[in-house]
C-alpha cells in the first residue's frame, strides 16, 4: 500500500472498540500505509481490539495498563525487539471514577484526583519518554484532550483539571524533544459517543448541545478526528509542535448559543 504514512510504524494506545477515537485515528493512518501496533487494557478489551487490529493488518497487539509501569516497560521492550524503532505514538487514554464526573468539582477525593492524574495525564509523559528513546529518526506524538481543560463543562470536573495538566505536558514535552526532531501535539476533540464519554454525567445532553450550537451544527466524528490526526502524525505537519488542535466542529469559538433556537 502507498500513502503519506508509508514506511512509518506507530503505536496506538486506547482502542476499546470500534467507537473509540483511537480507532478512527488507526483507520486514517493505516489507509495511508502506516504499520500499527496496539495496546489494550485487560483481556475483555483485548478480545475486541485483536479483530480490529486484524482489520488494519496488524497482529502486533499487546496488553498494557498504564497504572502498572511494568506493563508499560514490557510494551516498549516488545516494540524495541520487533521493530527496533518507532515513528509515532497515539495516546488516547483517560479515566476517572464516574461517581466524580457529576456534581461539584470541589467534592473530588484525593484518591480519585491522584488516579485520574496518573492515568489521564502522567501516563503520557511516561510513554513519551520511552517512545522518544525509540524515535531515532524524528517522530510524532499525539494525545487527546477536551475543551473542559480551559472552560468549565458541567460534570467534567477533575477530568478538566487533568486535561489542563495534559495540555501543559504537551508543551513541555514538545520543548524537551524538539531538538531531536520529535513533535508533540494534542487534538482537543468535541464530544464523541464512546465508552469513556458515556462515563460523564449528562453526556447525551452535552453532545446534543454541541450538535445544535457548533458552527458546523454537528459534532466531530472519529473519522474527522482521524483526518486531523493523520496530518499531525505525518510529515505534512513537520513544522508543528506543542499545539492543541481543536477538532470540535468549531464549538470552542462560540460564546452565545445558536440564537435561531432561542427565537423559535
Ligand atoms: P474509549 O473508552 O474508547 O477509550 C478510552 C481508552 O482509555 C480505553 O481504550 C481504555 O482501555 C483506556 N484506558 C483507561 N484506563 C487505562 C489504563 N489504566 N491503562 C491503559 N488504558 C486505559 O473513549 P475515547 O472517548 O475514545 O477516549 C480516548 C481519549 O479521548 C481519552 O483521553 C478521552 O479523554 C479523550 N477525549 C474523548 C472525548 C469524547 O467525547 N469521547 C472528547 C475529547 C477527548
Amino acid at each position: 500500500m502507498s500513502g503519506i504514512m508509508q514506511g512509518k510504524r506507530g503505536l496506538i494506545m486506547g482502542v476499546a472498540n470500534n467507537h473509540s477515537i483511537a480507532w478512527g485515528i488507526s483507520k486514517a493512518v493505516s489507509a495511508q500505509g502506516a504499520e500499527l501496533a496496539f495496546t489494550y487494557q485487560g483481556e475483555a478489551l483485548g478480545r475486541r481490539v485483536k479483530p480490529l487490529a486484524a482489520e488494519v493488518n496488524s497482529d502486533f497487539v499487546l496488553p498494557c495498563d498504564v497504572e502498572d509501569l511494568a506493563s508499560v516497560d514490557a510494551t516498549f521492550d516488545a516494540i524495541k525487539e520487533r521493530w527496533g524503532k518507532l515513528d509515532f505514538i497515539v495516546h488516547a487514554i483517560g479515566f476517572s471514577d464516574k461517581n466524580e464526573l457529576k456534581g461539584l468539582y470541589a467534592d473530588t477525593t484525593r484518591d480519585n484526583f491522584s488516579r485520574t492524574m496518573v492515568i489521564s495525564c502522567f501516563s503520557f509523559t511516561e510513554i513519551a519518554k520511552r517512545a522518544a528513546e525509540l524515535m531515532t529518526d524524528e517522530g510524532a506524538m499525539l494525545t487527546l484532550t477536551y475543551g473542559g481543560s480551559v472552560r468549565v463543562i458541567p460534570n467534567y470536573n477533575v477530568m478538566g483539571v487533568a486535561k489542563a495538566a495534559l495540555e501543559a505536558s504537551v508543551r513541555y514535552l514538545a520543548a524537551d524533544y524538539g531538538p531531536k526532531g520529535i513533535r508533540v501535539n494534542a487534538i482537543s476533540a468535541g464530544p464523541v459517543r464512546t465508552l469513556a464519554g458515556a462515563g460523564i454525567s449528562d453526556a447525551r445532553a452535552i453532545y446534543s448541545w454541541n450538535q445544535k450550537n457548533s458552527p458546523l451544527r454537528r459534532t466531530a466524528t472519529i473519522e474527522d478526528i482521524g483526518g486531523s490526526a493523520l496530518y499531525l502524525l505525518s510529515d505534512l505537519s513537520r513544522g508543528v509542535t506543542g499545539e492543541i488542535h481543536y477538532v470540535d466542529a468549531g464549538y470552542n469559538i462560540t460564546s452565545l448559543p445558536n440564537l435561531d433556537r432561542l427565537r423559535n
